[in-house]
């Protein structure tokens, strides 16, 4: 995926949101970006300045929330930050662990102004 075509979906996402409010302005975006998601957050970024700042307005901040990668223990459901697949468990040792997240792409909300 290129950053762009993220950064106009995201807009377009809380663009549609802010539409809900009738005469709101859409002032912030935050988006929840896992580590694994491959995205390149400084491109992002600059796509985002790139995108926003051609509508006719005060252009909406984007605000990122990096999620790390993390596993949840088969053996005692614990969940963890992890550095690899074969990570092992910090309550229980165990090596038995599945990748449970770090690659999302999520809006996680919109702020609007009157
Ligand atoms: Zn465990």
């Amino acid at each position: 995926m290129h950053e762009i075509d993220i950064a106009a979906q995201i807009l377009r996402a809380g663009q549609a949101e802010a539409e809900r409010c009738p005469g709101a302005r859409l002032s912030t975006v935050k988006v929840q970006i896992g580590v694994l998601a491959g995205v390149d957050v400084h491109a992002l970024r600059f796509a985002w300045d790139v995108l926003s700042q051609q509508e006719n307005t005060i252009p909406p901040r984007l605000e990122i929330v990096t999620v790390p990668r993390r596993n949840l223990c088969e053996d005692c459901g614990a969940e963890f930050p992890s550095e690899a697949t074969e990570a092992v468990c910090p309550v229980c040792s165990s090596r038995k662990s599945f990748l449970l997240g770090g690659d999302e792409l999520q809006l996680a909300c919109v702020e609007v102004e009157e």
